[in-house]
């Protein structure tokens, strides 16, 4: 590809991409096809020679986009939003043509030192107390690795990387059964073990970690000779929302020098508004928090932010400095590939620091308070229909319900058949979860471009179909 062509796909690639964001709402969410269509649809073999750009680029919209679901959709309410908000798209085009290295200062001062100003912007932002420095990661599931990581190392007094597990005191890490999968994927991965991640009981609408549970496990576990190594609390969990009460669950860890790490990924964004502070209360006692800007804040996946404590004790776990990578006569510059798992590392700061810029923290503290109203709204709407029952109420835009089906239906299977029957017909786009064993339809609202009128549409669809199956 020369530079005249370059110039003239890109500028296609652009426009292709602002046509389909203007078009988004006259499409279903969610593509209507069968398992190995668009598989089949793609050439066996690769091929030898070259094909002509237009072929290449058509093929893209006849195959590829039939197939997509479509996350940046503002009648998407499944999951949590991947937001992706136009100002932050153009970052990324920048960042795609430079398409550098940002693993050590050199390799990029402006990725590094953009990166640590706009973490510091959205400490500030999110009311965080000075002292705690942050990195930017690829996804929450690497930053709770990385925490998990450093909790191991410490509790081993810095002997895991160096001796392996064997041997060694058996670790324990303690959080709900309301955390993200993330978690126990963090724990098996570091080698602590499914079984010594403890699950303490919850309670009350936020299901919450039982606090005395968890220092009476606490305590147990030293008695019998456990090594605890830190807790993992949680701040809008996946399922229902699921929250810590962070202020209790720091004090304990205090009392027996455990390493506190919070999982706020999804409803972080929401404290960039103090009036929804309230549900991380005591935040500043955690060792290591994450939250992902690119879920409901609106930066372009990926971008993921954790804050720590202590940056020294994560070094002290993740950096390895082999010879090559030295950067000799820089004292005092951060090689945030130190601060992570991967090495190299895109430029993810950019993205953020052109949405903070262009939108400012007042016009997304309105896009989120948006969200929650029209959230809040929809499940007293539904709340009052005699047919449908509210399970889990609003933990800022996620709630939960369920649809009264025939008396002789299992409800489990009518919700799972609700579920099924909203996402076949298009409109809107939902996912369900567990509450106590049986099924419920979630609902979040937080896309960029939702609007309340697209809420309201949400509520028609999933009654008609309720009524209808
Ligand atoms: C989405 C989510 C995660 C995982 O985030 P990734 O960035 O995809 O790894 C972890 N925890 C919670 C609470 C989440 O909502």
């Amino acid at each position: 590809m020369d530079n005249d062509e370059f110039r003239h796909w890109s500028r296609r690639a652009a426009d292709w991409g602002v046509d389909y964001r203007a078009n988004l709402r006259d499409r279903p969410v969610r593509p209507q096809l069968n398992p190995g269509a668009i598989f089949r649809s793609v050439e066996e073999a690769p091929p030898e020679t070259a094909e002509p750009m237009e072929r290449i680029f058509a093929d893209f919209e006849a195959k590829i986009l039939p197939g997509m679901t479509h996350w940046q959709h503002p009648r998407f309410f499944a999951y949590f939003p991947a937001n992706a908000a136009p100002v932050s798209v153009v970052a990324e085009y920048l960042v795609s043509a430079m398409a550098a290295q940002c693993m050590l200062w050199q390799t990029s001062p402006a990725a590094t030192e953009l990166e640590t100003r706009v973490v510091d912007w959205m400490r500030q932002a999110l009311g965080l107390p000075e002292g705690f420095s942050g990195v930017i990661q690829d996804s929450a599931s690497s930053a709770t690795l990385a925490a998990v990581l450093t909790m191991r190392e410490r509790a081993l007094d810095w002997q895991g990387n160096k001796k392996g597990l064997a041997g060694q005191a058996k670790l324990r890490v303690y959080s709900s059964d309301q955390v993200h999968t993330s978690i126990d994927r963090a724990i098996w991965v570091a080698g602590i073990g499914e079984e010594n991640l403890v699950r303490i009981p919850v309670a009350g609408r936020y299901r919450a970690m039982d606090t005395a549970a968890l220092e009476a496990a606490i305590v147990a576990d030293r008695e019998a000779g456990l090594l605890p190594a830190g807790i993992i609390a949680c701040v809008g969990g996946t399922s229902t929302g699921g929250t810590d009460d962070i202020a209790a669950v720091a004090a304990v860890a205090k009392r027996h020098g455990l390493y506190l790490h919070v999982d706020a990924a999804w409803a972080g964004s929401a404290m960039i508004c103090p009036e929804y502070r309230h549900f991380w209360t005591g935040i500043e006692g955690a060792d290591s928090i994450v939250f992902n800007p690119h879920k409901w804040l609106g930066a372009q996946f990926d971008c993921s932010i954790q804050f720590i404590r202590s940056p020294d004790d994560l070094v002290r776990t993740l950096a390895i400095k082999p010879d090559y990578l030295k950067t000799r006569g820089h004292d005092g510059i951060i090689n945030y590939s130190e601060w992570s798992v991967p090495l190299g590392r895109r430029f993810r700061a950019l993205k953020l620091w052109f949405l903070l810029r262009a939108h400012g923290l007042e016009g997304l503290r309105a896009m989120i308070r948006n969200h929650v109203t029209w959230s809040e709204g929809l499940a007293a709407r539904l709340g009052r229909e005699a047919d449908f029952e509210i399970v889990t109420t609003p933990m800022l835009s996620l709630f939960s319900f369920r649809h009264r089906g025939a008396e002789n239906a299992d409800p489990d299977e009518h919700n799972l058949r609700l579920v099924d029957a909203i996402n076949s017909d298009g409109r809107i786009y939902l996912t369900q979860t567990r509450v106590e064993g049986r099924v419920a339809v979630r609902f979040q609202a937080g896309q960029f471009e939702a609007t309340a009128a697209d809420v309201d549409d949400a509520f028609d669809v999933i009654v008609e179909v309720a009524r209808s199956l």
